[in-house]
């Protein structure tokens, strides 16, 4: 499909170029709309949060009328436009966000397309026995109120809406205020697909201009039942704080374990595969590796030979006083190391120029060896930087990979042959998503199996989300009849 840019897109983007080839773009003026597209107006975007929130109101009243295989129906149809418009919700997420790769993200628009699960995850039970039957069913919640990063945004905004209004939802968006263009075409997408197929002219909603305020207008309506929040840890507190039914997808800093038994050279390019998927934003991303001291040459090596660049000592702690700043809290005073917005999601190749580095585009990551104190092993930081750290044994690898982790309890990666070794992590480590030999979209069934999700809800449990994940659990029971046994 082509693309027509508006002047003042391709402004954005002339300015975004030259500035990653290492050029003067100093003055950075959003020129992304959150209501229209190429002179196409968005459906279901609005200037107040409580007339979104009645608007997926009333779409989630309509589809309650609808029978679930004209439901699958709504589902198919943004499975389809998702497809056709990928490029182009890739190509605006990158513009807008300066974060991560047009091919990549057109390959998770795919993941989405395809591997989201539908109806077919909503499953009623049946139980009977000598006091008659007893019917479990996955009913709505209602309207659902999502919150949506700026990492993956129209990618979430499409995978949740498949999922909730596969379990008969509306939903409201509160998205990522630098992602508010690419996440409300994505709900536009969703409203388009929906109408084209049977379904309400609104049924999945958002805001021009999301805000703080726009969040607690939606964590306080009773029209709201359940939130979904996909985040760092800020804002999956907020939700979890907020008093209703929540679903929390937080921050991870996955660490990878390579073994003396792993397949080394097939350990370093699934390693540096996985690593700069779109630039490292996804949450499952490689982001530290524990590496045997025994093998740590040939695996460095096999990084080199995949696109990686080592850097010294020296150019990472340089390269750390600049991904990392200094941030106060203004409530407590306290200062943090905070990952620096310009540099997340970046090309390697742009990360090296601020270390007076010149490279090339086959330049993909950035690989250093540290302590386990760094601020690369300890900090999250959703760019292609990868510290690798050497370790004796599995003892030692454990204990570092467990400490890297955080007890956020959200991905680990390992690359073994030793069934014992592969096992004592797992167990250690009790992430969401463990992957085995393979880059870490593996794990969200990019190249494995099982289903896709872009919230992966580590702290309240839910896990790889999906239709049944947005549902509650409903029963209905008739006393002494109805067997027929
Ligand atoms: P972020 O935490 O900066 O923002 C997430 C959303 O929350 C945005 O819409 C933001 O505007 C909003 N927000 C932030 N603080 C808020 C508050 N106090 N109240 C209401 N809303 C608030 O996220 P980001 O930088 O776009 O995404 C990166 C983070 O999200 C990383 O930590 C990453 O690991 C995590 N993430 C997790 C998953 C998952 O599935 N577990 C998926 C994607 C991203």
């Amino acid at each position: 499909m082509a693309i027509n840019w508006t002047d003042a897109q391709i402004e954005e983007i002339v300015k975004m170029v030259v500035s990653q080839i290492g050029g003067e773009a100093k003055k950075e003026t959003p020129a992304f709309d959150s209501e229209s597209y190429n002179g196409r107006k968005f459906i279901g975007i609005f200037e107040d949060m409580n007339d979104a929130i009645n608007a997926a109101n009333a779409g989630y009243k309509a589809i309650r009328s609808m029978r679930v295989e004209e439901r699958e129906k709504l589902i198919s149809k943004i499975r389809e436009l998702t497809r056709e418009e990928a490029e182009i919700m890739a190509t605006i997420g990158v513009a807008e966000t300066k974060m991560g790769r047009v091919d990549h993200k057109i390959a998770k628009h795919r993941l989405v397309a395809d591997k989201t699960p539908g109806t077919e995850d909503i499953i009623s039970q049946v139980k009977t026995g000598d006091c008659g039957l007893t019917l479990t069913e996955m009913a709505p919640f209602g309207v659902v109120g999502s919150i949506t990063p700026s990492t993956n945004p129209s990618e979430t905004v499409i995978c949740n809406s498949m999922g909730m209004i596969a379990a008969g939802n509306g939903i409201v968006f509160n998205p990522h205020p630098n992602a508010i263009a690419t996440s409300n075409y994505a709900v536009d997408l969703i409203n388009r697909a929906c109408f084209a197929a049977g379904g309400p002219k609104i049924l999945v909603a958002s805001v021009k201009k999301p805000t703080l305020d726009t969040a607690n207008i939606m964590y306080k309506s009773p029209l709201i039942r359940l939130l979904v929040c996909t985040g760092g840890p800020g804002v999956v507190k907020a939700v979890l704080s907020s008093g209703k039914k929540a679903i929390g997808a937080g921050a991870g800093n996955p660490p990878v374990i390579v073994d003396d038994t792993a397949d080394i050279k097939k350990a370093a390019k699934d390693i540096i595969d996985g690593c700069t998927f779109d630039n490292n934003l996804p949450c499952i991303a490689e982001k530290e590796v524990f590496a045997f001291d025994n093998i740590a040459d040939e695996l460095i090596d096999g990084m080199l030979k995949n696109g990686a660049y080592k850097i010294t000592a020296a150019q990472a702690d340089e390269l750390a006083k600049i991904v990392l700043v200094d941030v106060k809290n203004p409530k407590t005073g306290i200062v943090k190391k905070t990952v620096c917005r310009d540099c997340v999601g970046r090309d390697a190749k742009v990360l090296l120029s601020k270390i007076g580095v010149s490279v090339g585009d086959e330049v993909r990551c950035i690989i250093c060896e540290t302590g386990f104190d760094h601020l690369f092993v300890q900090e999250e930081l959703m760019m292609p930087i990868l510290p690798i750290v050497r370790v004796k044994n599995i003892d030692e690898a454990i204990e570092k990979a467990v400490a890297a982790e955080h007890g956020n309890r959200h991905t680990a990666h390992m690359h073994s042959k030793n069934i014992d070794n592969l096992t004592r992590f797992a167990r250690a480590v009790e992430t969401t998503i463990f992957v085995k030999n393979a880059p870490s979209y593996a794990g969200i069934g990019f190249g494995g199996e099982g289903h896709t999700t872009f919230t992966i809800a580590g702290p309240t449990g839910e896990g790889i989300t999906s239709a049944k994940s947005f549902t509650r659990l409903r029963r209905c029971v008739m006393a002494d009849n109805f067997r027929i046994i």
